[in-house]
């Protein structure tokens, strides 16, 4: 029978675990204080900020969204973060991406002073993670940091596995493959410049496909022996609108051991990871 490598089960657990963590700290003089900034309104960044903010207030933390036209200008959007920065009583700061094309060409990763760069997208947290000294100074990106509390949850083995990930982003691939390889996995990092990408992922135990296109992982990407793990990390809207991931899950499901659902797989890891690393964060500031 597949396993299926739901996060609901896993999600349940945390929430008690933030709810009490949050609560000491709010009983030691921190209240742990999220903010998110959004520059329009494209409506899956809508969706995402508002899912941000309800995990945050349900496990005790606090969580602003501040939402911007999009048109805002690029000083305006650069004081708000420089003002966030300077503010003690705030811990974590995310720029919720995709930014409007006047300003894509910031290089975000920087903005966001490292200690309250709950996203990891900081140089330092990710050279923390390139170079395996992963400290509680540090950040690791969500999606990735999910991922692998969700293998760890579910006891999936990673040391000597032969891992695929397709999809080489700064926010998925290339953090996910650093994190595996610490974890002692043999990573092939695949993209779209990728010959033959069948041939690798029949040959690895565990596939991860972060890539965004609907239903592109089929039957032909898999082993056929029941013995690989899927994960997929896709947010795609399918021909009925419905959310869906990379992976065509009906196809797919009965020919391997396990694989995620999309909902309820990869994405609320991600928000769990977010609070996780807001309350390191806030609990950062307790020595200071
Ligand atoms: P991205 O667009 O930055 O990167 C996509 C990657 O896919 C690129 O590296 C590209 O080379 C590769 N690619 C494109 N077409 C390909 C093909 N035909 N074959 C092989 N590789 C191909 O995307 P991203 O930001 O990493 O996001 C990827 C997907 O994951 C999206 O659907 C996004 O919505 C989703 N996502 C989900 C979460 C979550 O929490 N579940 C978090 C982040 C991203």
């Amino acid at each position: 029978m597949t396993q299926i490598l739901s996060s609901a089960p896993i999600k349940k657990k945390i929430i008690k675990e933030l709810k009490t963590e949050c609560k000491f700290l709010i009983e030691n003089g921190i209240h742990p204080y999220l903010k998110v900034i959004l520059v329009g309104n494209n409506p899956a960044s809508l969706v995402y900020t508002a899912s941000k903010k309800k995990f945050c207030e349900k496990i005790g933390a606090k969580c602003d969204i501040i939402t911007l036209g999009e048109n805002a200008d690029q000083k305006t959007f650069l004081e708000i973060i420089t003002g966030i920065n300077q503010d003690p009583n705030v811990h974590g700061c995310i720029i919720q991406l995709p930014l409007p094309a006047h300003l894509s060409h910031l290089d975000v990763g920087k903005l966001v002073s490292e200690e309250k760069d709950v996203d990891g997208f900081h140089p330092n947290n990710l050279y923390a993670v390139l170079s395996n000294q992963i400290s509680t100074d540090h950040f690791v990106s969500c999606t990735p940091k999910g991922i692998i509390t969700l293998l760890m949850e579910y006891n999936v083995e990673i040391a000597n596995k032969r891992v695929a990930i397709i999809g080489r982003s700064m926010i998925v691939g290339k953090p996910l493959a650093c994190l595996f390889t610490n974890h002692d996995a043999t990573v092939t990092l695949c993209h779209s410049k990728t010959p033959n990408i069948r041939e690798i992922t029949k040959e690895c135990d565990i596939i991860v496909s972060a890539v965004g296109i609907a239903h592109l992982i089929d039957q032909s990407f898999i082993s056929n022996k029941k013995n690989q793990v899927v994960i997929d990390v896709g947010m795609n809207t399918d021909t009925n609108g419905q959310l869906c991931g990379d992976v065509d899950f009906e196809k797919v499901k009965d020919h391997v051991l396990a694989i995620t659902p999309v909902p309820g797989g990869v994405g609320p890891m991600t928000i769990i990871s977010l609070a996780q690393n807001l309350l390191q964060a806030s609990k950062n500031r307790l020595s200071l």
